[in-house]
């Protein structure tokens, strides 16, 4: 498949930008593509020698492969530029590929300008590699060379590739827990990772820390910066991002919980909060490995894209926060109100929306996903008075463009969708019905939940707010709310989800284990204990 339906044709994808990331003759070049403009920063690279200490501690990632190509991430340490005094410089950071992690051939070497615009962050776009390979990368600066990251490439997009493996995962309160969830991941050596945001938190919340976030709530792009060094700074999340390629996606704690568009959760202004946001999304942009999104522009940053894994899997990965109406009815678990039952509020705006409505339409994958962050499947509660609560931040707050969209998939017959969900804190599968007020009404896909890697601390297997909202909601089949993370094992014929978990996370190292596993089959929608 060509590259550009695999990408939106706003995505950095162009011969151009790729010309001006990579090590041309004598010149280096980056390229910002700022309000769709590319602005190339030439020459003033500079070449460091000796350096003090590792610039290498947040060490190193991979994202959003295609069938050709991949995104290597790092980022320099800041305290190190500084001291051999390049702060303010456009550095040279080279990367080498090789097939063996011992990098007896090297298949590949290019370098990179590392500028301060953007913290010395480092993203080389490496194209031209086989589709569904294994390699191996480092980076090198000065005299110092990285850890070593595997990657894998996508299948070729008409590829008739029969399994695909990997994980999802969210929410990782790092003051909640220890991320050894990664620990056990990194080792499953996936062929694919998928984080649904709530990759930092904001502020602090909960009790019996195990471990500290510097400061009050962030808001300004130095103090984002930190909060991502944090906890870029824990080597089992270090491990993790090694093992594998990425793709992420944000929720809301990567900006302030629960903002909406201009919306803050608090008293800030609109105008405070896109300032903020602008800050926020240019830090997340610096610390993950992603492409940059053609089009950003201070608070806009279209991350939402859509990559293919051969005929097994393509996978739409959404955005839900930056385009959304304000939650309705002050927001929480609410009875309706007439703020609900406007049929004009949106959940992924225009452009997403349509965008997301071409991909179903013309999908031809085995299993198509929406990798995405709040539930779909309704999940209503009652009160003690008898009355009906709706979860006014999930789907649930956006009932008129829910049901559009499953009336949507059921009317272009979208093969085998899987709703991929985080953002709450437990595992849960369930059933997406056409019509969740109407229990007889078909079944038309499948949705995963994945649990937190750590917020909310040691959790439990049973609460009674999962009983009772699986006993009001007869389409949810399942309910867990220890730490951890989802393994998928894809076939044509199957997709599996083992829910993992962890006894603990406030203690280091605790062991994993599948607490359940629910498959669905393709042509069979809705999800089945395994
Ligand atoms: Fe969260
Ligand atoms: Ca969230």
């Amino acid at each position: 498949m060509p590259l550009d339906s695999v990408y939106r044709p706003n995505y950095a994808t162009s011969t151009q930008s790729r010309r001006c990331f990579l090590r041309s003759s004598a010149t280096l070049g980056s390229a910002l593509a700022l309000g769709g403009l590319p602005i190339l920063l030439h020459g003033a690279t500079r070449r460091l020698g000796s350096l003090p200490a590792d610039p290498f501690n947040l060490g190193v990632a991979s994202g959003d492969p295609t069938p050709d190509s991949v995104v290597l991430w790092t980022r320099l340490a800041n305290e190190v530029i500084a001291e051999v005094g390049a702060a303010n410089d456009a550095v040279e950071v080279g990367f080498e590929i090789s097939h063996s992690p011992s990098f007896r051939n090297i298949l590949r070497r290019g370098a990179i300008a590392a500028v301060p615009e953007l913290g010395h962050s480092a993203h080389a776009d490496v194209r031209g590699l086989a589709a569904d390979t294994e390699y191996f990368y480092r980076w090198q600066v000065g005299n110092a060379t990285s850890p070593v990251g595997r990657t894998k490439t996508a299948p070729a997009g008409s590829s008739d590739n029969q399994k695909f493996r990997f994980a999802f995962a969210s929410c990782q309160q790092y003051e909640h827990g220890f991320y050894t969830a990664y620990q056990h991941m990194a080792k499953e050596q996936m062929d694919l990772i998928v984080h649904l945001g709530d990759y930092i938190y904001e502020r602090s919340w909960g009790q019996n820390l195990v471990r500290h976030h510097e400061g009050p709530e962030i808001v300004s792009l130095a103090d984002y910066r930190n909060r991502y060094i944090t906890y870029k700074s824990d080597r089992d999340l270090q491990a993790a991002h090694a093992s594998a390629p990425w793709i992420v996606t944000w929720d809301d704690h990567e900006v302030d919980n629960n903002y909406a568009s201009e919306i803050s959760e608090d008293d800030q202004t609109p105008e405070q909060l896109m300032l903020r946001r602008a800050a926020a999304y240019q830090a997340y942009y610096e610390f993950m490995p992603i492409r940059l999104p053609v089009g950003r522009q201070g608070p806009a940053m279209p991350i939402y894209r859509r990559l293919r894994f051969g005929r097994l899997m393509e996978m739409n990965i959404l955005d839900t926060r930056q385009y959304r109406s304000d939650q309705a009815c002050g927001d929480g678990r609410q009875p309706r109100c007439a703020e609900h039952r406007d049929s004009n509020r949106t959940l992924l705006g225009s452009a997403q929306k349509n965008w997301l409505y071409d991909s179903l339409a013309s999908a031809d994958s085995a299993w198509n996903v929406l990798a995405q962050q709040i539930m779909m499947a309704s999940l209503r509660s009652v009160d003690n008075e008898g009355n009906e609560l709706w979860p006014m931040d999930l789907w649930d707050g956006y009932p008129f463009e829910r049901q559009e969209l499953l009336d949507h998939l059921q009317t272009v017959a979208t093969p085998n969708p899987v709703v991929l969900t985080g953002d709450i804190h437990s595992n849960w599968a369930a059933d997406l019905k056409l019509d969740f007020d109407n229990e007889a009404s078909p079944t038309i896909g499948a949705e995963f939940v994945c649990t937190s890697i750590t917020s909310g601390g040691d959790g439990q297997d049973m609460t009674d707010y999962g009983q009772a909202l699986l006993n009001k909601n007869p389409h949810v089949k399942f309910y867990n709310a220890q730490r951890g993370y989802v393994a998928c094992t894809l076939t044509p014929a199957q997709w599996r989800s083992d829910y993992k978990v962890l006894p603990r996370v406030t203690e280091a190292d605790a062991p994993i284990s599948i607490r359940a596993s629910y498959i669905t089959e393709a042509g069979r929608p809705g999800v089945q204990e395994a």
